[in-house]
């Protein structure tokens, strides 16, 4: 297969330096608007993106009307973006899969990271939760599905493009079933434990794989522990230390279906005699909780991203701030404080910067015992900075 039907996308002098380093976007303002207009390209249409000399860099996608106006697919000439890439990309990433987990529960497919730019795909099984986020993929919706089809062979895949992220793409917001039956929950394995989430109620694609490492990482300490999960969403953290031996544990949010979801979970595993529940906004809770002198072992601290764009920086900050400050006030004497941030935008060392903060505010010292991360089935890209946002930090609250 030759290249030459796919319209040049022309970058100005040096602009390609970056690509060629390893990234895979193109910004609007470094394309050679005079040579090729950004306006005579629909959304999602593919291209061929070539350097001020015309040497061809690679194949991929434009969308006009995006700061990220092109993204990279593929740099290899003979074979750009198409079905049979997509087949290629989908089988390598389930062999990376197959490697690391030997239950067929997973992120198979994380963007960029993957190959696949606007494309995420949630393994449940035989039952696929696909996220669609720029007009690129969304132009090879159908290919895409056919290509699942025959890597997976899946019982059902629902399309769960309802990302906000959709809407800067100009594209719409939907949750729809692509093939067969979606069932209302699906059940899933993660280190030894057994969980149901629900896949059109439930938050982004059901369930937050990233931090399986991380619930396996805290599960060691949670022996005969009283654990305090805040940011429970279903238990996933909770539900672990209970399985590892917590003597009691309670599950905060502030979705009562997530509660009932915990609630549930619990019972799949026996251990609704060790889980509790209490809904409620989380910094209200930890307050109520100090106010009658409840004290936790260990504090799990998993919020949603209080930084979602830079402008939120200033006031996220000071969220995380608060958060850790108040989960270290219903700790025990040297108990183990888990905080975990999935900003991008809140670096590693400002996340540990709100935690010494708030230690020392309360006049305690900070050990940290471990840190986490994504987990390796949301593989990091090297040059791409943004893929890297999951922090976990495991620390130990002592007196000063
Ligand atoms: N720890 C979870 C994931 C957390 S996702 C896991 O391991 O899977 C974030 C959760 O925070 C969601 O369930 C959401 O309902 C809840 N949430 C968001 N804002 C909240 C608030 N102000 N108070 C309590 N819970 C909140």
């Amino acid at each position: 297969m030759t290249t030459n039907t796919l319209t040049p996308l022309r970058l100005k002098k040096n602009e390609e330096r970056r690509l060629r380093a390893g990234h895979q976007w193109v910004y609007s303002n470094e394309v050679d608007t005079e040579k090729t207009p950004l306006s005579a390209f629909q959304p999602g249409q593919p291209v061929e993106v070539r350097d001020n000399r015309d040497a061809v860099i690679g194949t991929g996608y434009v969308n006009p009307h995006t700061l990220i106006c092109a993204r990279l697919v593929s740099r290899d000439p003979a074979h750009p973006f198409s079905a049979s890439l997509l087949v290629h990309r989908l089988k390598v990433a389930l062999a990376l899969r197959e490697m690391l987990y030997d239950k067929p529960y997973y992120r198979l497919v994380y963007g960029d990271s993957d190959g696949l730019p606007g494309l995420v795909v949630d393994r449940y099984d035989t039952v696929l939760v696909v996220q669609i986020t720029t007009a690129g993929m969304e132009v090879m919706k159908d290919e895409v599905l056919a290509a699942l089809d025959k890597v997976i062979k899946p019982t059902a895949v629902l399309l769960r493009n309802d990302s906000p992220v959709r809407d800067m793409e100009g594209l719409s917001s939907y949750a729809t079933t692509a093939s067969g039956t979606v069932p209302e929950r699906v059940a899933l394995m993660e280190n030894g434990v057994r969980f149901e989430a629900p896949l059109l109620t439930g938050q982004k694609t059901g369930w937050f794989y990233d931090q399986r490492d991380n619930r396996a990482r805290i599960a060691r300490y949670a022996r005969g522990k009283r654990v305090l999960d805040v940011f429970s969403y279903l238990g996933g953290f909770g539900i672990q230390t209970a399985a590892a031996g917590a003597e009691s544990v309670l599950c905060v949010d502030s979705s009562v279906t997530a509660l009932e979801g915990v609630r549930a979970n619990a019972a799949l595993n026996k251990l609704q005699d060790t889980v509790a529940t209490l809904q409620g906004d989380a910094f209200e809770a930890l307050k109520q909780l100090r106010e009658q002198r409840e004290h936790f072992d260990i504090v799990i601290v998993d919020p949603p991203a209080f930084i979602k764009r830079k402008k939120d920086m200033k006031e996220g900050v000071q969220a995380y701030r608060r958060i850790n400050q108040m989960a270290m006030q219903v700790l025990a004497k040297d108990g183990i404080l888990m905080s975990c941030s999935c900003s991008f935008h809140m670096t590693r060392e400002n996340l540990l910067e709100q935690m010494l903060g708030a230690a020392r505010h309360l006049d305690r010292s900070l050990q940290i015992l471990e840190q986490g991360h994504q987990g390796p089935d949301h593989p990091v890209h090297p040059a791409i900075t943004e893929t890297d946002y999951l922090k976990a930090f495991i620390g130990r609250v002592l007196p000063a």
